[in-house]
């Protein structure tokens, strides 16, 4: 029986997360849930589920939780805060942690899961992103085993199964790999008239064609900036150098990704999008278990299209290519950026095209440093958080 936390519970990964546990009573069982806000969700898993402990963001969402829970005669012990979020993800009790908060505070609990040697299934990215060779050193040196849930990421692990399981380095030889190439559907714009972006809705630019997500990483997927950010998790999790990272447009998102070898096989993952398929592989690896996901019908999708991306129509992929070569903490200054603009334009305050505008500016106007410790990167993060409220406040006027 594997233990499993799942931060982040009550999002579309948390969701699809607990529909696989659900399907296989035998082989898992649920020792802790955690969500931010929604209480109500949160109080509906526990009662389903049972958990031995659930985590919220306040003190007045906790005794809200506790209040549920005790009417509906469940004794989940409730808490809130970090440090219960890190709490749940290293307790003796876990085997597997489902790292799936979104953004920058999914960074200190996936990082005390890592710390603590769990099998971390990775979907959280920004936390990867951020603190780079620090959680891969931490997880190494735990003994952590990562598996990536991100699809792009878990479809080119399973194109490497000559490793078993071992993450090889793309740039190492004897790995053989000549490319990774990383699929991206191109989002609801990806033909859109670029001179009108600027008057997209969040609703227009949440409607993703292929993926239900939740609405952060729906808007970064329609600027490409979620392309970017994949191509620096890419970059850590296989040890890939930038230039041998080449994102290919794919709008159908059948093929979650491909690895290309120096012989010239290139071998791929494919799929119906949905992210119980990763998330099964993951928790079962290296066996497979039913997911719910349908099997693939190639007759009903007949076509496969692919295409370079246009880097004009997707500046913020430029950026982030530009942030893995920079190094040091520009990719945390990216990420940090990134949300700020994102909350702002989901918030009604900057335009769809100003997302990247405000990033370009941060990149600019900040210095980055070394990554060489977990305060430098939330040192750097907070200072892009800073000056992009500062340059948002100032496009307001
Ligand atoms: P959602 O917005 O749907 O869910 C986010 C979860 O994190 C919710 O449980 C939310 O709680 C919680 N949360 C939000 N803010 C905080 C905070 N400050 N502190 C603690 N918990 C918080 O996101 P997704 O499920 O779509 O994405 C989760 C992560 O997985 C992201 O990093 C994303 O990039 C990655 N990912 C997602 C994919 C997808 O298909 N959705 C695909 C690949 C990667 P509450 O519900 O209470 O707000
Ligand atoms: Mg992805």
């Amino acid at each position: 029986m594997q233990r499993i936390t799942i931060l982040g519970a009550t999002g579309s990964i948390g969701v699809s997360t607990l529909d696989v546990l659900a399907r296989h009573p035998e082989r898992y069982s649920v020792y802790a849930l955690s969500a931010h806000s929604r209480v109500d969700e949160l109080a509906a898993q526990c009662i389903r589920f049972r958990p031995a402990r659930a985590v919220v963001g306040t003190a007045a969402g906790a005794s809200q939780l506790s209040a549920l829970l005790r009417a509906a005669g469940v004794n989940t012990e409730v808490e809130y805060g970090e440090a219960a979020l890190c709490g749940i993800a290293s307790a003796p009790e876990v085997d597997s942690v489902m790292a799936a908060i979104v953004g920058a505070a999914g960074l200190a609990p996936t990082l005390a899961a890592a710390r603590a040697g769990k099998k971390v299934l990775l979907a959280n990215k920004e936390a990867l992103v951020m603190s780079g060779q620090l959680f891969i050193d931490a997880a190494q040196q735990a003994g952590a085993v990562l598996l990536p849930i991100d699809s792009e990421h878990n479809a080119i692990f399973q194109c490497m199964p000559q490793f078993g399981g071992r993450m090889p380095a793309v740039r190492d030889e004897a790995a053989g790999i000549a490319k990774i190439l990383l699929t991206a559907s191109g989002g609801p714009f990806l033909t859109r008239d670029v001179a009108t972006l600027d008057a997209v809705t969040p609703e227009q630019a949440c409607k993703h064609p292929n993926w239900s997500m939740g609405r952060k990483i729906s808007v970064d997927s329609a600027t490409m900036m979620n392309k970017g950010l994949e191509v620096i998790e890419a970059h850590w999790l296989f040890g890939a150098p930038a230039e041998r990272i080449e994102v290919v447009i794919h709008p159908q998102s059948v093929i979650h990704s491909m690895v290309s070898y120096m012989d010239g096989s290139v071998l791929a993952q494919l799929g119906n999008p949905d992210m119980r398929t990763p998330i099964a592989h993951a928790l079962a690896y290296p066996e497979r278990i039913a997911s719910g996901v349908a099997q693939l019908d190639l007759t009903q999708i007949a076509t496969l299209q692919f295409e370079r991306p246009d880097f004009k129509r997707f500046p913020c992929l430029a950026l982030a290519f530009d942030a893995l070569k920079a190094g040091g903490t520009a990719p945390a200054l990216l990420n940090a950026a990134n949300e700020i603009a994102v909350q702002a334009f989901l918030d009604l305050k900057i335009g769809f095209r100003q997302i990247d505008r405000v990033i370009a500016h941060v990149m600019e106007a900040l210095p980055h440093g070394d990554a060489d410790s977990i305060a430098a990167v939330m040192a750097q993060d907070a200072a892009a958080r800073a000056a992009a409220e500062t340059y948002i406040a100032g496009l307001a006027k």
